[in-house]
């Protein structure tokens, strides 16, 4: 049975999440009348659970540093992130209020660590310009007419619009809005989709139950990671925790598309864990050679290089008992720690994920080549990039990016 319609000169954006957002700030920034959509009772829940952690909303490092974090979308993310780009998210965020001040790290967060005033004060603002929120709103496709097809608490309504911004997430975290239900609906209309998988995600070891255990949650600070593999060699120091499944925490997001294109193409992926990164391979070998006496060799390694806790957890887990006795062995363990990693967590789990719709299916404007009038911005566009603030900062950029291509198309389409 066909719906109802409600014929309507406006522009729909549908995702509220930051992305869709700011599409909407941008299009009712042009004088554009601006309709959000979204599934769930409230917006920007995923922005909402971002505060949580502190809501890292960008990065201080230079642009060239900033720019290379999106890997080989850098070229095609760079004309948006020259546009909107780290200073731009912190004079915008303060135009909402909320000061920023940037972390010992260079990550910058609002100086209260929350996103939820923010948000407040986001749409507080949108309103106030006349964006119409539709929450319980799950866009179900198109109708036949090319209408927008929802499902809401009163039924199944249609509506049409002039211009579209889809911002409908990427398929981490489903239970907050983003389930990526739209893939079908974009591929069945001619629009390239690359697979969604896991990025920003843990990775399963096959721990002994006794590590498992004893160390499960624990943060292993101040290491070394790296990895060899077809792109060349890879390392990064800070931190990472070890969990019941295996590993997670920034370092290893840092380095999740690299482990996830191993596992994919070998069925593992090896990290190289440094436990002393502060000493030489050499000096760690001296100092294991001094005499121990009655001395455990826990102590003796807490005592002569620092190596305590999970780091002597992980040394017993990985390294045979008869190395424990030859210092010079003992020594390259502890500076070349392998950890084999077997499977990404899933998808659900991720902070974020890879693949969505090619950008090579898109005019310079954000515009769907097999869809005209039909937008596409944020997590849902095949890019992807490590926390630190550069996945907020490119879904705001993106969304600014087709909120302007669309009211750029409207005012052509108008005659202006
Ligand atoms: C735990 C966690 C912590 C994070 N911390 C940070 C951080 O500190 N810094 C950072 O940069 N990034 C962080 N991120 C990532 C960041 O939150 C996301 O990249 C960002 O929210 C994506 O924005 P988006 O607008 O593209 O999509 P989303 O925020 O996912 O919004 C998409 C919206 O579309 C709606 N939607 C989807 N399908 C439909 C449909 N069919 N009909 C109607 N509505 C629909 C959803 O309900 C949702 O509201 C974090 C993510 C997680 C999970």
């Amino acid at each position: 049975m066909a719906a109802p319609l409600t014929v309507s000169a406006r522009a729909a954006v549908v995702g509220a999440g930051p992305a869709g957002l700011m599409a909407a700030e941008v299009l009712a920034g042009a004088g554009i009348a601006v309709d959000v959509y979204d599934a769930m009772p409230s917006a920007g829940r995923k922005f909402l659970l971002a505060g949580i952690g502190g809501l890292n909303i960008t990065h201080s490092e230079p642009h060239a540093a900033f720019l290379s974090r999106y890997g080989d979308r850098a070229r095609v993310l760079a004309p948006m992130l020259e546009a909107f780009g780290a200073q731009a998210v912190r004079d915008w965020t303060e135009g909402l209020g909320i000061d920023t001040f940037v972390g010992s790290s260079g990550r910058v967060f609002p100086k209260e660590m929350k996103a939820a005033p923010l948000l407040r004060a986001w749409l507080h603002r949108l309103r106030e310009r006349g964006v119409r929120l539709h929450m319980r709103h799950r866009w179900l496709g198109w109708e036949a007419d090319g209408a927008l097809a929802f499902d809401t608490p009163g039924g199944r309504t249609a509506h049409r619009h002039d211009a579209v911004v889809l911002a409908l997430g990427g398929a981490s975290w489903p239970r907050l809005g983003s389930d990526a239900a739209w893939v079908p609906w974009l591929a069945g209309r001619g629009v390239r989709v690359e697979p969604l998988v896991p990025a920003n995600c843990g990775f399963e070891i096959d721990w002994s139950p006794h590590l498992r255990e004893r160390y499960a949650g624990q943060p292993v600070r101040a290491v070394t990671l790296s990895m060899s593999d077809d792109q060349g060699d890879w390392c990064r120091s800070g931190e990472f925790v070890v969990s019941d499944y295996g590993v997670e925490g920034s370092l290893i997001y840092a380095a999740s598309a690299r482990l996830r294109e191993a596992i994919a193409r070998h069925g593992r992926a090896e990290l190289r864990l440094d436990l002393a990164p502060g000493l030489g391979l050499e000096r760690v070998a001296r100092e294991l050679a001094w005499p121990r006496g009655s001395k455990s060799m826990a102590n003796h390694l807490r005592a002569r290089i620092k190596v305590d806790g999970v780091k002597a957890g992980l040394l017993r887990e990985i390294v045979p008992a008869a190395d424990f006795q030859d210092p010079v062995r003992l020594a390259a363990w502890v500076k070349s720690l392998p950890l084999t990693l077997r499977a990404p967590r899933p998808i659900d789990e991720a902070i974020s994920s890879a693949g969505g719709v090619a950008f090579e299916g898109m005019d310079e404007h954000g515009m769907l080549r097999a869809l005209p009038g039909v937008f596409c911005a944020g997590e849902m566009l095949d890019w992807e990039a490590p926390t630190g603030g550069y996945l907020l900062t490119a879904c705001l950029a993106s969304g600014r990016w087709s909120g302007l291509g669309a009211a750029r198309w409207l005012a052509r389409r108008n005659g202006a």
